[in-house]
Formats: structure tokens, C-alpha cells, sequence
């Protein structure tokens, strides 16, 4: 074991806080030379959590979607299925997942069982019946099949994407009323008496449909109830992208191709927030590489139609809270994103006063990442995030829900708690090529499991509307 007082000096010197996190952190040999630790101790946690973390052994939402999609597909294609879904947290959008649970509507449930687990990426099948089969992928990932008839479906959807506070709320509504819920149905004694959508199985209980992104028991059910449900942002509505990187920095594509895939998206416009330049970290702009990016935005911009690019930074805030680049520097620029990345194991206080420091120069737009999670990689910082929230709301700066697959941050919880403040947010990428544009997708995701509508998206405005602060 590894004892409080380890686990705190973990905490405090290398800001780690999941088992990813700590088994990162042996394998580069980082515990050794810690307090307390020496090498005999790091070689041991590091095969403890080999184990440990091929038990929790979730993977980010980006890695199951390659797996799930063409598995769904060769499902759907089977001529005995009539419907099919992947339920679970997959549905519902979470940032990783365990394992996959789907869903079908079928007579014949035996015929559709046979033909999954033909599925040519199989590495072990665990379980087969008549009605359901769990299998191993070769990835690892564990998918359980449950097939229903056709009436069943909609019962058998909800039940099995969860999450388990929600359904329990409604299962005890059904108990209030005389009714009993199970994944074939609404019954009423024996009689069965719903099922066979979802939409129809939430009307008896006197609610609208509710989207899976929001069935995580926050209020839904109560909103619902009230016809007070959010109408969460959608992708069509994003307009623009404003933290982006390209080869100025460590990007892998150019201006003009970030530009031309950003039209090609029907974007207004396209920040560039390129790296500035620190202490050689990563091979970032100096004030000269940015006069002269500027420069190539300008000649873009006259030649380009439709889209328009702005020139930004995404500045290093600095462990006193100040910024990387002077402001007469920054003053020039459309845009600037700080953010931190690097001294992540500030103690709570001195990391929270760090980044309201930086959100107190008004060269600053927006906040990314602000909490420098990492899926597999480190977890959040220890900030008070509501603090630099509501400073934000009183400095007008925004917070970034960035959509790397492997950030996702801010969480949907905080989300969920900017939008009750009246904070506006802002969905961003942080793409480093034009492929990653499309990470938008995840951001947007995550905002909508935070509740957040177009309303509350600022790069859902058109860019005559777009009010950045201090903006010309
Ligand atoms: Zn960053
Ligand atoms: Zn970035």
C-alpha cells in the first residue's frame, strides 16, 4: 500500500490523481526520486497498476467509437434486426468508457446471436444464449448484446444506457403510481403496458422524451417535469473555431490549409493561437515569428472569401500568474487564450490565484483547459474552479470547453454550473491539424452534457456579433 502520506507527496509534487496517472509517472522513472519512494517501490506500483488499470480499463470516447460504429453496422445489416443502438455511457456521451452495451429489436433473438458473434473481430466470446452474448474485441473492449422483441425496445434502451440514478428515479416514479419498470416495459401488474420507444415509455410517466447526454439524475427529471428542459447547442450552430495550432508552432499544418479546412467546415472564422515561445518548452513563436504570422493573416485574409482568420496566441500563464508575452505584444493581437502548462502541482490556493492573476490582464479572452486534465495522462489540477469562474463572469472572460478526446475540459459538471452562473463558454478544439477541426464534435458533445445551449456558446455567434473583449 502506498499510505496517506505517500499519496499526498504524489499529490503535491507531481499533481497525480488516477492510477493512469501514477502508472505514467513510473514508467518514466518520476517516482524514485520522490520522498519516501526509492526505485524497489516504483517498479512494485508500477505492476500494481498495470493490473489495477486493466480493471478499470475504460477508454476514451474517440478510441470506442472506432470500435463501436462498424460493429453497430454489421449488426444492423443482419436481416433479422429491425433496430439497433449502442445504449450505456457510450450513448450518453461520457469522456471514456468501459464496455459497450447494445441493443436490438428482433423475433428471432437466437438468429441475431448467432450472427454476432461471427463478427470477424472477436477475440473471445464469453457468453452466448438466446437472447444475449458477451464478447472480447481484439482491443480489449468487452461488448454485451442484449436482443428484445420489437415491443420491448424502447424499454430495453433506456434500462441499459443508464445512468443507473436516473433510471432509479424513474423506477421509483413507476413504484409511486402502482407501476413497475423493467427492460421490457411499463407494467401495470401483469399487464404490460409500454415500451416499445423510449419516447413512449416517458410518457406514461408524464414526461417528454429526455436525451441520453442529460440522464445523469442533475435535475432532469425535475426540469422535465416543468417543461424546463435545456435545447443543448448542436454542432450546425459552432461558427467558428477559436483555439487553433499550425506549424508556426507545433501544429502539422499550415495557415492557408487550417483556412481552407475551416471553410470547408462553413466556418465565419478561425482563430490561430499558436504557442509563444517559453524557456524552450515546445517550438513556439517569439514576438518577431508572431509580427511576422500576423503579417501572412493579413495577405490571407485580403485573398480568402467567406471565412475570416483571426490572429491570436494561446499564451502561457506563468507560475506567478503573469503571461509569457509582454502585453504590448499581446495588445496587437484579435485573440489571446492563456492557459497553463506546466507547474500543475501547485497546491490549490496558490494554483487558483495563479490563474484569476492571469484572467486580470485584459489582453485575455478566454481561459483554456482550465484544469489541464488529461485522460490517461494526469488529472485535474487542484484549482477552485468556481472562483475562477465567477472572476471571469466579473472580468468578462470566458472559459474553454476544449474538445480534445483526451481533455474534455471543462467537465459537464462545471458546464452545468458556469451556465447557472451566467458564464458564457466557448467550444474549441485546440486542433493541431485540419483533420483535428473535428474534434469540435466532442467538444460539443461534452456542452451539451453540461446542458449548455447556443445561448451559452459564444463561437455560436456570427462574427459581427462575436464580442470579445476589447475587440476593434
Ligand atoms: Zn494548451
Ligand atoms: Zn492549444
Amino acid at each position: 500500500g502506498l499510505g496517506p502520506k505517500r499519496v499526498r507527496v504524489l499529490y503535491d509534487q507531481l499533481g497525480i490523481t488516477t492510477v493512469e496517472g501514477l502508472k505514467e509517472a513510473a514508467k518514466e522513472q518520476k517516482l524514485r526520486r520522490l520522498d519516501g519512494f526509492g526505485a524497489k517501490l516504483e517498479n512494485e506500483l508500477l505492476r500494481e497498476t498495470r493490473v489495477l488499470s486493466k480493471k478499470e480499463n475504460r477508454i476514451l470516447l474517440r478510441e470506442a467509437e472506432e470500435a463501436a460504429e462498424p460493429l453497430l453496422a454489421y449488426l444492423k445489416k443482419f436481416r433479422g434486426v429491425e433496430l439497433a443502438e449502442i445504449a450505456g455511457s457510450y450513448r450518453r456521451g461520457k469522456e471514456t468508457v468501459g464496455d459497450l452495451d447494445l441493443v436490438a429489436s428482433a423475433q428471432d433473438g437466437k438468429s441475431v446471436i448467432d450472427h454476432f458473434v461471427k463478427y470477424p473481430d472477436i477475440a473471445e466470446i464469453l457468453s452466448q444464449g438466446e437472447t444475449r452474448s458477451s464478447v472480447v474485441l481484439r482491443s480489449g473492449l468487452q461488448v454485451d448484446l442484449r436482443v428484445v422483441r420489437p415491443r420491448s425496445y424502447g424499454a430495453a434502451l433506456f434500462y441499459f444506457t443508464g445512468s443507473r440514478a436516473h433510471n432509479l428515479h424513474l423506477r421509483n416514479t413507476a413504484i409511486d403510481r402502482g407501476l413497475k419498470i423493467n427492460e421490457y416495459g411499463v407494467y401495470r401488474g401483469d399487464e404490460w403496458i409500454a415500451g416499445e420507444t423510449e419516447a413512449e415509455f416517458y410518457r406514461v410517466f408524464d414526461l417528454p422524451y429526455i436525451l441520453p447526454e442529460l440522464r445523469e439524475e442533475r435535475g432532469e427529471i425535475e426540469a422535465a417535469l416543468k417543461g424546463k428542459l435545456p435545447e443543448p447547442v448542436s454542432l450546425e450552430q459552432i461558427r467558428g473555431d477559436l483555439h487553433t495550432h499550425t506549424l508556426d508552432s507545433d501544429g502539422k499544418n499550415s495557415l492557408e490549409e487550417m483556412a481552407a479546412a475551416a471553410k470547408a467546415l462553413r466556418y465565419e472564422y478561425l482563430a490561430i493561437t499558436d504557442h509563444a515561445l517559453l524557456a524552450g518548452v515546445i517550438d513556439g513563436l517569439d514576438a518577431d515569428g508572431l509580427a511576422r504570422q500576423m503579417e501572412a493573416i493579413d495577405r490571407i485574409n485580403e485573398k480568402l472569401e467567406g471565412i475570416r482568420l483571426l490572429k491570436g496566441i494561446e499564451v502561457d500563464i506563468l507560475e506567478d500568474g503573469s503571461l509569457a508575452l509582454p502585453d504590448e505584444v499581446l495588445d496587437r493581437l484579435d485573440i489571446c487564450v492563456a492557459a497553463v502548462h506546466s507547474a500543475y502541482e501547485l497546491p490549490e490556493k496558490k494554483q487558483t490565484e495563479r490563474v484569476i492573476r492571469a484572467l486580470d490582464n485584459p489582453n485575455v479572452h478566454i481561459l483554456a483547459h482550465p484544469t489541464s486534465r488529461r485522460f490517461g495522462k494526469r488529472g485535474p489540477v487542484a484549482i477552485d474552479l468556481e472562483k475562477v469562474m465567477l472572476a471571469a463572469l466579473e472580468r468578462g472572460v470566458y472559459l474553454e470547453v476544449n474538445g480534445t478526446p483526451d481533455r474534455l475540459d471543462l467537465d459537464d459538471i462545471h458546464c452545468k454550473l458556469a451556465k447557472e452562473m451566467g458564464l458564457k463558454l466557448v467550444i474549441s478544439t485546440d486542433a493541431h491539424s485540419t483533420g483535428e477541426l473535428d474534434f469540435i464534435r466532442y467538444g460539443v458533445g461534452q456542452a451539451r452534457r453540461g446542458w449548455l445551449e447556443a445561448g451559452d456558446v459564444i463561437n455560436t455567434q456570427r462574427w459581427n456579433r462575436l464580442e470579445l473583449r476589447n475587440k476593434s
